[in-house]
């Protein structure tokens, strides 16, 4: 045998050697080479390339099964410059003093209820704020908190109280019939708690995965996935944080928990909430003065266009 191939370094002769096998030639694939028999150009050499690869196609090689080799793993897809970009909007974000900071579902629970209640009213912050204002969301808890934002309380008052503690948060007639629906729900299946897995929240009327997942963080302090709202979805797709553009929040959500490591889908949601409250806005972005001008894709389009 040659070298080759009695070291096992070279996988094309230890097909050839297979290949001798099934021939009857002993020998290593340079002894093959010399008894293979040298065929006269027949008329199928002379086809278009086409036919060749359909004559070779009827060749059968057989391969060394993989037994024991662990599958190659086909490349980790993460954004190219995110750690740095990362760390400038931790940067951006140092001061903390956006909407979020103060007025966000961590912010609007009752301190000194007990840990049920807690956990109620964060879930019915949740759900009164989506497309609304940080700021008129904590006002409306604000009305409810005083009226006793209890699940047996909010199940005591009629829908038309319910609607001016907190209007004018958007869609404010929809979120009344779901905050009854959901303190229904709570008082018959879950003993006036909220549940404590996505699946059961997600259940629950008026209630997304966003919503789902922020309740888990904020409420029973355990990451189950990243909380993508609007910001999140904006800036991720204006980053090149996802693999391709997406279309909703949701599916960032599942691009960004691809590559994203675990230990920052929490500090995610609230960094670029607040970083798209005060500089990624959602019109007329600040990107002259953003630190990540230089790296994101539509930061420099962006400033072209002011340039122009
Ligand atoms: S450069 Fe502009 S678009 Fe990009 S992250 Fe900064 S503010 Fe947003």
């Amino acid at each position: 045998f040659c070298n080759c191939l009695t070291f096992g370094q070279c996988e094309i002769s230890r097909q050839m050697l297979k290949l001798s096998f099934h021939l009857g030639v002993a020998g290593g694939c340079h002894e093959l080479l010399q008894h293979a028999p040298v065929q006269p150009k027949t008329k199928a050499d002379t086809l278009p390339l086409s036919s060749h690869r359909r004559r070779r196609r009827q060749l059968k090689v057989e391969y060394d099964k993989d037994e024991g080799v662990a599958p190659v793993k086909t490349g980790h897809w993460e954004p190219p410059d995110w750690k740095k970009q990362l760390e400038f909007i931790r940067e951006m974000r140092r001061s903390r003093d956006a909407p979020v900071d103060n007025m966000g579902a961590e912010k609007c629970y009752d301190t000194g209820a007990p840990a049920h209640v807690r956990r109620f009213q964060v879930l019915v912050s949740l759900m009164l704020s989506s497309q609304t204002k940080d700021q008129v969301t904590a006002a409306a808890m604000q009305k409810l908190r005083a009226h006793g934002c209890t699940v047996e309380n909010i199940l005591n008052t009629d829908d038309e109280t319910l609607g001016k503690l907190v209007y004018p948060v958007g869609f404010w007639r929809t979120k009344v019939k779901y905050l009854k629906l959901t303190s229904a729900m709570l008082q018959k299946e879950f003993g006036g708690d909220i549940p404590k897995s996505v699946e059961e929240l997600v259940r629950l009327p008026g209630v997304g995965p966003k919503m789902a997942h922020l309740a888990m963080d904020i409420a029973w302090d355990q990451v189950s996935g990243i909380g993508v709202d609007t910001h999140v979805h904006r800036i991720s797709n204006r980053l090149g944080w996802l693999r391709k553009p997406t279309k909703n929040p949701e599916e960032t959500r599942k691009a960004l928990e691809e590559w994203l490591p675990r230990e920052l889908w929490s500090e995610i949601n609230w960094l670029l909430v607040g970083f798209g409250q005060q500089l990624c806005l959602p019109v007329n972005p600040l990107c002259s003065v953003c630190l990540n001008q230089h790296s994101c894709p539509s930061g420099l389009c962006l400033l072209h266009i002011e340039e122009k």
